[in-house]
């Protein structure tokens, strides 16, 4: 029987999911909702005006007082700026029985739908999440065991930091690139700032905790957390003190972890072929909920963010594919797709590890040694398309709140303070604003102002994401290469060498 290929149901799944979500948001996400029952004795009547734009809500008490909140993403000129809040949840906090009134009465079909969609995305996600640390531990092991020694570990890992670090760099002089040559903070249209709650530690502190992070205290709360970087350091030092121990043991290890992979591997495969329905609800529900007037003032920021990470992805990544790796990046793209497209979905590099690992290994016929190898540190440390991220956003932030350019010298610790905190973000769904107060803070920006871009976050994450998981895709091509060269110059080495 005739069966689509599997990115090409995916990627009709997406294609589908976003014009069932945009049909929703265009024609569903208007209503009025006029509340008279089941409220508090001193409340008389609420109403709840909703459009794709924004959220207009009141009420009135005993004596006639009417309170009005308005919710959208950028408050305008006529808007009260004491009755504006930018989300829901920040309702939440300042008048919570205004929220409250929300919560049971409001939501137009498109925000009640896209609540659904993501219930029902979620599950393909948490299908993923259930095979990541068993597949992680058990493909790393076998990876490791496989390679017979240890001294060939140390080689892959350095091999491996080198790229992710040149890529990152790359992947950041992109984005200053970008954000220098289309200035999109001095267009003139700069929206309003958001109050934004993140707080972060210092720089030092977060490096210092990913190191921390490598010696576990407890190795089993690790598993549990899951905390990805402490279960890959036990990993390999379990894996490399077997390689040490040696014999009869190792060998029972290495039989037990290769079948466990096996299975693992069964799982993952079998959890890939509703990749086209998962990703259908996450960009349904994605587009369902937010309507194309968030891109309004942020136009060009999105265009530099978007410029500089196709650069990346399209230019710089093929070529060093092509050149170091030797192999056609059309050919590996197609072969990763499973893992970008669901990247793209999800926003979450940890929660698309599963599907990267399989895709390099059974589609891109990368070995399990390299795979497992690469992958579960790229998924935690390797984030191309956060960094560069993150140098746009600042820059951007900078031009909005000084009127011009940042100058060299602030560019280049903005640089260096991206590349740290690219390591330290986390590979789930907004991790890297977190850290970019880190950065704003380096270049005395206010915090604040990070609130600017909140509203378009969700669909840049995407597109970063996407980017991460593609560079460390690219990262297993070229490491790979490199070992394979290393084991032919040893292999025609003449035996007494
Ligand atoms: N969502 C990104 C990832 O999982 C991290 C980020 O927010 O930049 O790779």
């Amino acid at each position: 029987m005739f069966r689509l290929a599997l990115h090409w149901q995916i990627l009709i799944g997406m294609v589908a999911g976003a014009v069932l979500g945009i049909a929703l948001n265009l024609f569903a996400s208007e209503g009025q909702t006029t509340v008279t029952e089941r409220l508090p004795a001193d409340v008389t009547e609420a109403t709840i005006h909703e459009s794709s734009a924004d959220i207009s809500l009141s009420y009135t008490n005993d004596a006639g007082d009417r309170t009005t909140w308005t919710v959208k993403p950028f408050k305008e000129a006529d808007d009260d700026p004491d009755r504006w809040v930018p989300t829901l949840e920040e309702l939440q906090k300042i008048d919570p029985f205004a929220a409250s009134i929300y919560q049971s009465h409001g939501g137009t079909a498109a925000t009640k739908a896209g609540i659904w969609f993501k219930r029902l995305g979620g599950l393909f996600l948490r299908m993923l999440q259930m095979v990541a640390v068993p597949l992680i531990i058990t493909s790393l092991m076998s990876g490791i065991l496989g390679l017979g020694q240890a001294q060939g570990v140390g080689r892959m890992f350095r091999r491996t930091i080198l790229y992710y670090l040149a890529t990152s760099i790359l992947a950041i002089i992109t984005g200053l690139f970008a954000v220098n040559l289309i200035r999109p903070g001095l267009t003139g249209e700069a929206p309003p700032a958001v109050r934004s709650a993140v707080v972060a530690a210092p720089l030092s502190d977060v490096l210092f905790a990913q190191l921390e992070a490598m010696i576990p205290s407890n190795p089993l709360g690790a598993l549990v957390a899951p905390n990805f970087l402490s279960i890959i350091a036990f990993t390999i030092a379990f894996s490399l003190f077997t390689l040490s121990v040696g014999g009869e043991v190792a060998d029972r290890i290495r039989a037990m972890t290769t079948a466990g992979f096996e299975v693992m591997m069964a799982m993952t495969m079998a959890i890939i072929h509703l990749a086209p329905i998962g990703v259908f609800f996450l960009i349904a529900y994605v587009t369902a909920t937010q309507g194309a007037s968030v891109f309004r003032s942020l136009a060009w920021y999105v265009v530099a963010v978007t410029l500089a990470l196709a650069i990346h992805a399209v230019i710089t990544l093929p070529l060093i594919l092509k050149f170091v790796a030797k192999r056609s990046p059309i050919e590996f793209a197609k072969a990763m797709s499973p893992a970008l497209l669901t990247a793209f979905s999800s926003a979450s590099s940890n929660g698309t590890l599963p599907l990267t690992l399989s895709s390099v290994e059974q589609r891109a016929k990368i070995s399990n040694r390299t795979g497992s190898f690469v992958l579960p540190l790229g998924a935690t440390i390797n984030m191309d398309g956060t960094a560069l991220y993150e140098a746009v956003a600042v820059l951007f932030i900078a031009q909005l709140h000084h009127g011009q350019n940042l100058p060299l010298s602030a560019q280049i610790i903005v640089a260096l303070t991206a590349l740290l905190a690219s390591v330290g973000a986390a590979g789930i769904p907004h991790a890297g604003l977190v850290m970019m107060v880190i950065i704003l803070q380096a270049v005395g920006l206010p915090v604040e102002m990070q609130g600017i871009i909140l509203a378009v976050d969700r669909v840049l994450d995407m597109g970063r994401t996407t980017v991460n998981v593609w560079s460390d895709s690219c990262g297993c091509a070229v490491v790979e290469a490199l070992e394979l060269k290393s084991s032919q110059a040893t292999d025609s080495q003449p035996a007494s060498a």
